[in-house]
């Protein structure tokens, strides 16, 4: 069995056809409990800050994270606990709500573009481009022509990316039906989550059926040998934090990352800081 995470969640898309109902919500391959989890991310912390450092340091690479999900899937939460590990100061969170006037007037890559992470940076988007064919494709706002187009413009894009040395990961955070009634239910009870809440997030979750196609279709359609999609299952907070970090570190470890060696002759340097002024 491999024990790279990346091949155990990677999407299997076989001729053409990929099936989300066939991935559990629940599961949490590598790890055995919460406790396991969570000190998997505590013996990560070092790797993820140092990696993504080297990174930052060397500006050559870059990584953009994609969190996609429905509501309450975690997006946030992913940033929360795996992206702060990191230094803020390479990091570049973009998130991306209904699209304003201004952004209407624009092609849907327009606003995205604007975001993709420099040389160096980990660019994280909550929520994505993606949006712009799985909102069509459930409320059938599109026709099949312009959804289409619109996949061709995203695998033209992301190849785009990849080919000026920007790593995709891109991360679907996959929780069940009932997961996200609980969760619903405690933004409902806790007055410091309650903010999160939005009354259309319940029409949202009435086309939960037709959301899970959407999913399928994208994954399907975008699922490609350089920028795959990952089904993270996500029911279980503490597998979808332990996984993300994985992605991110199996990612960086492919970079040959090191810290750059500046050619400075150290001993005359440091002769002239001897110098008193
Ligand atoms: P939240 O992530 O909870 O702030 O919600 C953002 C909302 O904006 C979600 O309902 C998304 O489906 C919606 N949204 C984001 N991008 C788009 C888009 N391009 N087209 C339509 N709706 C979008
Ligand atoms: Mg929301």
């Amino acid at each position: 069995m491999t024990d790279s995470v990346r091949d155990a969640l990677r999407a299997e898309v076989v001729d053409d056809a990929f099936t989300l109902a066939a991935y559990p919500e629940s599961e949490t391959p590598f790890i055995s409990s919460k406790d396991d989890a969570k000190d998997g991310l505590d013996d990560m912390e070092d790797a993820l800050f140092d990696l993504h450092e080297m990174m930052f340091a060397a500006k050559e690479r870059a990584v953009l994270l994609v969190l996609q999900g429905t509501d309450a899937s975690g997006k946030n939460g992913t940033i929360k606990h795996v992206v702060r590990l990191v230094n803020p100061a390479g990091v570049k969170i973009a998130s991306f709500g209904e699209p304003t006037e201004e952004e209407k007037q624009h092609h849907f890559l327009w606003r995205i573009k604007r975001e993709v992470p420099g040389p160096g940076m980990l660019g994280v988007f909550d929520r994505s481009h993606y949006e712009d064919v799985l909102v069509p494709i459930a409320e059938q706002t599109l026709d099949d022509d312009t959804v289409a187009e619109r996949f061709e413009e995203i695998r033209s894009f992301e190849a785009d990316l990849v080919d000026r040395g920007v790593t995709v990961v891109k991360c679907l955070l996959h929780i069940s039906y009932d997961e996200q009634r609980e969760r619903f239910l405690r933004r409902l009870r806790r007055h410091d989550k309650r903010w999160k809440f939005r009354e259309s997030d319940l029409d949202t979750r009435r086309l939960w059926d037709r959301y899970r196609l959407a999913y399928g279709r994208v994954v399907q359609e975008t699922s490609t040998e350089d920028a795959p999609w990952y089904i993270v299952p996500s029911d279980h907070k503490w597998y979808r934090n332990w996984a993300v970090a994985r992605l991110l570190i199996e990612s960086w470890e492919d970079m040959d990352l090191s810290y750059p060696q500046p050619d400075l002759d150290l001993d005359a340097l440091r002769a002239a800081l001897e110098d008193p002024a």
